[in-house]
This record gives C-alpha cells, structure tokens and sequence, in this order.
C-alpha cells in the first residue's frame, strides 16, 4: 500500500483531483515545493488515482481494481534492485503497472562497486518518450521524472520534444525541489502544482502522530524552520542531536574554547562529517536570516557557501580534517553576535 498522505500532501493531491475532475489537467504538470515535503508520495497517489478503473467520487482510487493491484504490487519491490542481466534497474524498484514510468537517479554498475549517478542522463529520457508512446491498456500512461532538477541539461531537449508533441491520456509529471533549475522552455510548458510548508499547528500534530513527543516536536521544527518533514526525519536519524552537538562546537569554536583543528579532526573522524557541514552551513543561514546588520549577514552567507564547497570536498581525495579545520578557522573571523549572553550558532 502506499502511505496515507500527510495534511499539506492531501491539499496538493486534492487541487490536482478537482482540475483532473474540471477536465483542466494537461498533459504536464510541475510538482514542486521544498525537499522532504512528501512531492514524490503526492505524484504517486495521483498516479494511482488517474490510472484507477473505478475512481470514487470521493477523489481516491478504489484499491481493488486491477490497475489498483498492479500499482500497489510495485512498492513491494526492493528499492535498490539490479536487473538480472545487470542493466542498471531504477534505485526504487519497477512498476508492476506497465503504464506508470518512474526515471530518477540509475546505477552506474561500472567502475565497479555500483553508484547511483547524480544526475538523470539522456539515454534514460529517450526511454521514457519510447516508453510513453506505446499503447496503453486503459488509454492513460504516466511518466514521472523525480528528481527534475537533477535532469542532464543534454536530456532536456529529449523531454521538451515529449512536451511539444503531447498525445491524448499520456501524462508526464516533473517534481522538483529546485524549479528554477529547470529550463524556461520546459517550465512555461508545465502546469504547476506547489506544495508549501504546513502551518505550525499542523505540523506539530503531524509530528506528534509520527510518534514524537510534544516538547521534542517543537524543538525539531523550531530548528527546522518549521518544516515538518526534515524535524522527522533528523528526530529518527539521530540529526537533531547532530545539529546541537555542531551548534555547541560552533559556539566554542567562535569563543575560542576550542581550537579549529582539534575539532576538525574529530567531525573528520566518522561518517558524519558531511551531515555536519550540512548542519553547520544551515545554522549559518538560520543565523543571517534574523540579522540586519549587511556586514555580518554577507559574512555568514559567504561562510555558508564555503561550507557547502568544503561539503563537497568530502567526495574527493582531499583530507577532510585539513579542509575542515580551514573552514573553521574562517568562522573565528565572522564578527560575533552583538548581543550579550547569546550564543554563537546556538539554535533558535
Ligand atoms: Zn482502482
């Protein structure tokens, strides 16, 4: 089965229901908002609602039709299957519905051992425009292409042609959390659906039936900027201690309690390092987004890129401590907080 759908997931679902129903939905359709908000889980109970044989008028699909039960048999499959004959298979599994295509990120199988490749290339568009002018059982076929903004930018030409010669009952949906990245050309093409962050009342109830408590919810979303999806998922991955943990190394950092190589060395020494720089960049921006002063905002926002490119220095062959300990040290020449008493960094 797929999951229920969250509060602000079913609002953008049920936008999309009423223009199918008003015969207003083309034939391609931009679904986009912030990253975690559920866009893929929208995108795929709607696919299940438009292929459904025996649509309700309630707006959902009815579950038991055979559409229904192929669609639901296609979340079964492990995400990270290879085809037999090692092919490169889609990291979330294939469709058991022959007439519902997903394409985002493939494995590189070669060098060996096999990667998802960061972006979606132009063999894998050509597929899908193959793919959605077949014939289809009940007349409908849906592409998704998820994540859009990570498509090769050979491959849009690919997908502008599918746009530019659109055929009846074939649906090509692209999600994206970054739609500007999409060219201009494609993006005037599509009709938009936007998901927003919910309002903080309804995040919090959310939250609490995720299973979180009441004060650890708030804590979450507060340091999330109020985005319910990222407090869950750094609640159940241990993130939101992370955060702390690099907010208080930060704050040291900047008082000179600790030395910026003493601590590199140690948010070099496991996994985590990237999830670090992550936190730290964003605490950055969390901390400019309140500020007035012009000086110190672009100091931050300068400090925020660089910990994005240190972030990306992870990947290559560069010593992660020594690159992070250069980063650190730059953070000792943002001017502090004028305030006393305030924490640098801290969460708020
Ligand atoms: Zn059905």
């Amino acid at each position: 089965m797929i999951p229920e759908l969250a509060p602000w997931q079913q609002r953008a679902y049920d936008q999309a229901v009423a223009t199918l129903a008003e015969g207003r939905l083309g034939h391609a359709l931009l679904l986009c908002g912030p990253e975690r908000l559920g866009k893929r889980a929208v995108a795929e109970a709607l696919a299940r609602y438009v292929l459904c044989q025996s649509r309700g008028a309630d707006g959902r699909a009815c579950g038991t039709c055979r559409s229904c039960r192929l669609f639901d048999a296609r979340s079964q499959r492990d995400p990270v299957e290879v085809r037999p004959d090692g092919s490169p298979a889609h990291p979330w599994g294939h469709s058991a519905h022959p007439d519902y295509i997903l394409v985002g990120y493939e494995w590189r199988l070669k060098p060996s051992p096999p990667k998802p490749r960061t972006e979606i290339v132009i063999d894998q568009v050509r597929e899908l425009s193959e793919r959605l002018a077949l014939s289809a059982e009940h007349g409908v076929r849906i592409a998704i292409v998820e994540p859009a903004d990570a498509v090769n930018y050979n491959a849009w030409n690919a997908i502008l042609k599918t746009l530019e010669e659109p055929q009846p009952g074939r649906y090509l949906w692209l999600v994206a959390s970054s739609p500007s990245r999409l060219p201009a050309t494609i993006r005037s093409r599509c009709q938009r659906l936007e998901m927003r962050l919910p309002p903080r009342d309804e995040a919090l109830a959310w939250l609490h039936a995720q299973g979180h408590d009441v004060d650890t919810a708030q804590a979450a979303l507060d340091a999330a900027r109020g985005h319910p999806g990222l407090a869950d998922a750094w609640l159940r991955d241990g993130g939101l201690a992370l955060r702390k943990e690099v907010a208080a190394d930060l704050a040291r950092v900047a008082r000179g309690e600790s030395g910026p190589i003493e601590t590199a060395q140690r948010w070099a020494a496991d996994e985590d390092a990237a999830l670090r720089l992550y936190h730290a960049a964003d605490l950055a921006l969390a901390e400019a987004s309140g500020l007035t002063d012009p000086a110190r905002i672009r100091k931050l926002a300068q400090w925020f890129d660089a910990a994005n490119r240190t972030r990306d220095l992870l990947r290559t062959t560069v010593r992660a401590d020594l690159a992070i300990a250069e980063l650190l040290v730059a953070w000792r020449a943002v001017p502090a907080r004028q305030a006393p008493g305030q924490e640098r960094g801290g969460n708020r």
